[in-house]
């Protein structure tokens, strides 16, 4: 796959915002696993180099910042691809579908916006849940405060410890939460927003991008997306 060129000679290096379970956090030995990072690999086994993970804030992500500095190769955080992003990053064919979902502590009987009038609601700084209740606060004109947290673990954290009355993030990460800490938390509501996630290159980085979409394309058909699926998000 000569062509390709790479940051870091025989490296796919790729940038992230950890934790992201279960798309991207650390295992007990430390070592970065999830479902981006599996799809990531196919894409360096293609190129014939090892993947090599950098973990970053999110805005240096989604603003191109650290593509076009040459900090990694490609952005794989569970990013949604969206028309803003598209101004300042090249975006792979979209690798999975995602909604929002409000998540209560278990017994709240909270399930719509409307009912947390005077509470707080943690959302995750810069991502696409934070945009979706600022937007549904202010349209609707409801009365909740909106708290920013700059990470999963953190925003998780204030949920867990009632620092918030409720939080928004993507579905599958409210899943892998419940799956780890049965009983704490559920899901009140969930709000169809139809993101699809991209990875992403710098623009312009139109070689990279071919080989990203092959070897999604690639993984599709020879069943291997659907055992990493399978893996990582379940049935
Ligand atoms: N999918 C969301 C977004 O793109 C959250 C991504 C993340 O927090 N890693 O904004």
């Amino acid at each position: 796959e000569g062509g390709v060129a790479l940051v870091k000679a025989g490296a796919l290096t790729t940038c992230t915002h950890l934790p992201y379970a279960p798309f991207q956090a650390k295992d007990d030995t430390g070592k970065v696993v999830g479902f981006d990072v599996a799809l990531v690999d196919l894409v360096a086994k293609k190129l014939g180099v090892t993947q090599e993970i950098v973990d970053t804030p999110f805005e240096g992500i989604k603003s191109g910042s650290d593509l076009n500095a040459g900090k990694c190769d490609i952005a794989a955080a569970g990013m949604t691809i969206t028309d803003e992003r598209k101004q300042v990053l090249d975006f792979s064919d979209p690798y999975f579908d995602a909604t929002q979902a409000l998540a209560v502590l278990t017994g709240t009987t909270v399930k719509t916006l409307d009912e947390l009038a005077g509470k707080r609601v943690g959302v995750q700084g810069g991502t696409t849940g934070e945009d979706y209740i600022k937007t549904q606060v202010a349209e609707k004109s409801l009365d909740i405060e909106v708290v920013s947290y700059k990470d999963l673990a953190a925003q998780q954290q204030a949920l867990a410890t009632k620092q918030v009355d409720a939080a928004v993030n993507d579905l599958p990460v409210w899943n892998e939460y419940i799956k780890n800490n049965p009983g704490k938390v559920e899901v009140a509501a969930g709000f169809d927003t139809g993101e699809q996630y991209g990875f992403a290159v710098k623009k312009g980085n139109a070689e990279l991008l071919k080989a990203v979409n092959e070897s999604l394309a690639a993984a599709r058909t020879d069943g291997t997306y659907d055992q990493i699926y399978a893996t990582w998000i379940g049935a």
